[in-house]
């Protein structure tokens, strides 16, 4: 897409240097306790699954639970949403109803698990009136 930015690789980065041992996990699973509190009210569960949760699963042996603790939380910033900048939304309508009366913003979005307190920026897109296709 047009104007989006994908983190694949830098989270992929993150997890082979935990895995090597060279971040902690507890610099990775560090979720503020607002984001956390986000992921669990408003989050929408992701598809895949948490990759520290994965690797721990992976130490242990034990079978990776199936059902994902990942969510995903979108955060819109920019000038044009004034108070609004910072915040978190609930719904996607609510995104595209921002989209439509702003002229521009960038909506990031970050997974964070519920179960370790892992998070990593997952996208951001620019979004409003002045990058419509
Ligand atoms: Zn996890």
């Amino acid at each position: 897409m047009q104007g989006s930015t994908d983190y694949q690789m830098a989270k992929r980065a993150v997890v082979r240097q935990v895995s090597q041992g060279a971040i902690s996990v507890r610099d990775v699973c560090d979720a503020h306790p607002e984001l956390l509190r986000a992921a669990r009210n408003i989050g929408t569960p992701s598809d895949r699954q948490c990759p520290i949760c994965e690797l721990a699963d992976r130490r242990a042996r034990v079978a990776t639970d199936r059902s994902s603790s990942l969510r995903l939380v979108t955060y819109v910033f920019g000038r044009d949403l004034r108070r609004r900048s910072g915040t978190p939304v609930w719904t996607r309508e609510e995104l595209d109803d921002l989209a439509s009366d702003h002229d521009s913003f960038t909506a990031y979005t970050v997974e964070c698990c519920l179960v370790c307190g892992w998070n990593h920026l997952h996208e951001s897109v620019l979004m409003g009136q002045a990058h419509k296709p």
